[in-house]
């Protein structure tokens, strides 16, 4: 265990925390209602999301489904096109089907253009919370990383080691033809593809020629508002900020009819958008009645009031499946426990903090135990894990 980590990410967490005590927005409640209705309705929604797809298409977007993560990949990798380099923005889809050392295996670099999931990338290390995935690095830590990577010094002011990243990775975007985004939302009424972004490095992703876009199929929202009403909820429990510096709401290719009304397409770039629509056992999970876990929104709030996450970070976590919700969702789509779930103090602080109330203690005892005395034996066990770790932790601090 680094306890310098978990010391970093207990400060980046508390600073977040008290970030939104200060800036609550007055219609919370309100948003969070609208939000919560709107995903009873959409999730696991066939009929929407036909729509959608029906809507998108006509938008000349082209959309593909994946059944599983090999369908996928294969897609992404022919809608590559023989390049054999591709600029990609922040998912947590694509890091779900491993699509980067995927294309690297296929000898096509993958470059993150998020400056965190750059730094995790040349690092080589683990995300800590879905939006802000250094949270557990401290400035020292990642100078060190990228200076023994880029072959010269980087020094350990923050403004120094982002605007280190920031030029090798502008270096990458003026190379590349092919951009890869995730996406938060996909409308039906419009047919539009909804991403929230602050770096800016959105706009460059996007631009280029070819547009591939990764989402799963439980992304589905009735309308644009309905998707901007999830991204201002899912900003505020994620930075404590009301609403991301940009959106962006694409409807459709590059295209014109100024002359003669008639309709040119690829005047810029994008002139091709792909949509890869993953459903990766979504669809059996709802059979299972875990329906409510696809109500999440990637906040990471969860985390920020998980006692155990705070106690030993990425620990409680495998890749990009962080804490109880992480793990629980891993278990099922898997169909195998994952012995960390064993942790778990069911302590209910990440229902009570989650804005869809998504009831992740109820699913954990529901997996991991069979009996009331398999449950109380992880009861046991967690709350003396947790109790070891936070006297460890108070005696390094
Ligand atoms: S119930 Fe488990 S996952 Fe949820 S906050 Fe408590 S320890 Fe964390």
């Amino acid at each position: 265990m680094d306890f310098d980590e978990i010391i970093a990410l207990r400060k980046a967490f508390s600073s977040v925390r008290d970030r939104k005590k200060a800036n609550i927005p007055p219609d919370l409640d309100e948003k969070t209602k609208r939000l919560k209705a709107v995903r009873e309705f959409s999730v696991g929604n066939e009929d929407l999301l036909k729509r959608a797809i029906k809507k998108m298409e006509a938008n000349n977007i082209e959309v593909v489904t994946a059944a599983g993560k090999d369908e996928a990949l294969q897609i992404i990798l022919e809608k590559t096109g023989g390049e054999k380099l591709v600029v990609k923005s922040k998912s947590n889809v694509t890091k779900e089907i491993g699509l980067t050392s995927a294309l690297e295996s296929h000898g096509i670099a993958a470059i993150e253009t998020d400056i965190g999931d750059r730094i995790l990338q040349v690092l080589k290390t683990r995300p800590s919370h879905p939006t802000g995935p250094v949270a557990h690095l401290s400035a020292k830590k990642i100078a060190e990383g990228l200076s023994r990577f880029y072959g010269k010094t980087v020094g350990e002011d923050p403004e120094e080691i982002v605007r280190s990243a920031r030029d090798e990775i502008a270096g990458y975007i003026k190379k590349a033809r092919v951009g890869i985004t995730g996406a938060n939302a996909v409308t039906a009424e419009e047919g539009s593809i909804v991403i929230a972004h602050n770096e800016g490095n959105i706009f460059e992703v996007m631009r280029m020629k070819k547009h591939i876009v990764v989402t799963a199929i439980d992304k589905i929202y009735p309308t644009v508002e309905d998707a901007l009403n999830m991204l201002k909820v899912l900003c505020f429990h994620a930075t404590g900020s009301l609403i991301p510096s940009f959106v962006e709401i694409i409807s459709g290719v590059s295209k014109t009819a100024d002359v003669e009304k008639k309709f040119f397409r690829g005047v810029h770039s994008p002139e091709e958008i792909t949509l890869v629509l993953l459903d990766n056992r979504r669809t059996e999970m709802i059979r299972k009645g875990f329906r409510n876990l696809l109500y999440c929104i990637d906040c990471g709030n969860c985390l920020l009031h998980c006692p155990i996450y705070n106690t030993v970070g990425n620990h409680f976590a495998e890749e990009k499946y962080l804490g109880g919700k992480g793990l629980a969702y891993k278990s099922i789509s898997e169909d195998e426990l994952n012995r960390k779930l064993e942790f778990c103090l069911t302590c209910g602080k990440c229902r009570k903090n989650c804005p869809l109330a998504i009831d992740i203690p109820a699913a954990i005892r529901n997996i991991r135990s069979e009996s009331l005395p398999e449950e109380m034996y992880y009861f046991l066990k967690s709350h003396l894990f947790w109790l070891y770790y936070n006297v460890r932790l108070r005696l390094v601090s």
